[in-house]
């Protein structure tokens, strides 16, 4: 079974998603970690968003797995592990201009779909239920205040040690959200037949709770 989680920066994707995978015993596929190792290697390497045929060398030679098991999945990039590199500031900023470049888009969307071939897996990212698996069995759109997103950003940011006013938070947040909604390429859209997940207010608990129960149904 596929359960695709879709969702806005900040709603809470990442942790139900690894908590819904550990809970039911089944793969755990970070999409975004996947944009945000290539968006990472490419500035490594000083390679512009706008420079797509140095963007699909990085693509042809990149090697993105996963290690561990939900909800402890280590990212790793041409052997190196990089799960905390991929959450820096910097990457963050630049994710939503390299991901909507067709040549990375076309890889990892490939890559997506083989690492799911022939399992069971919760993946998330923001076009899981509208391109990389449209039959998906169950689809889950998230989505919260931006208010309330700004400030698990700013919680996120504080345990790296970085100080972010919740002001400037909503203000990337939206920024990333107008990009990641307006990209021609797969953009952030709800699958028609998506179920809606509003999760301000809610508990990490109420959310896993709330999906694995609609997966338990589907599965018998
Ligand atoms: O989910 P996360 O915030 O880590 O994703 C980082 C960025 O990667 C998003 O802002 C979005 O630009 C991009 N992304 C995407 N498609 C996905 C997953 C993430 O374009 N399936």
């Amino acid at each position: 079974m596929i359960i695709a989680i879709d969702g806005p920066a900040g709603s809470g994707k990442s942790s139900t998603a690894r908590a819904v995978a550990a809970k039911l015993g089944i793969t755990y596929l970070d999409t975004g970690a996947m944009y945000r190792a290539i968006t990472l290697k490419a500035l490594r390497q000083n390679v512009a968003y706008t420079d797509d045929a140095a963007l699909g060398g990085i693509m042809a030679e990149t090697v993105i797995s996963f290690d561990g098991a939900p909800p402890d999945v280590r990212v790793i990039m041409d052997g190196e592990d990089v799960s905390a590199d991929i959450r820096s500031d910097e990457v963050t900023r630049n994710v939503s201009d390299y991901c909507a470049r067709d040549v990375v888009r076309e890889s990892l969307v490939g890559q997506q779909r083989k690492a799911a071939a022939g399992r069971s897996v919760v993946c998330e990212g923001r076009d899981i239920g509208t391109v990389v698996f449209p039959d998906a069995e169950l689809k889950i759109f998230m989505s919260a205040s931006v208010r309330e997103r700004a400030l698990r950003r700013q919680k996120d940011f504080a345990a790296m040690g970085v100080g972010k006013s919740i002001e400037e938070l909503m203000e990337e947040i939206e920024s990333r959200d107008r990009k990641d909604s307006t990209r021609s390429n797969s953009p952030l859209t709800r699958a028609a037949d998506a179920i809606d997940m509003d999760t301000t207010g809610m508990t990490l608990d109420d959310q896993v709770a709330f999906i694995v129960e609609k997966a338990v149904q589907i599965n018998h």
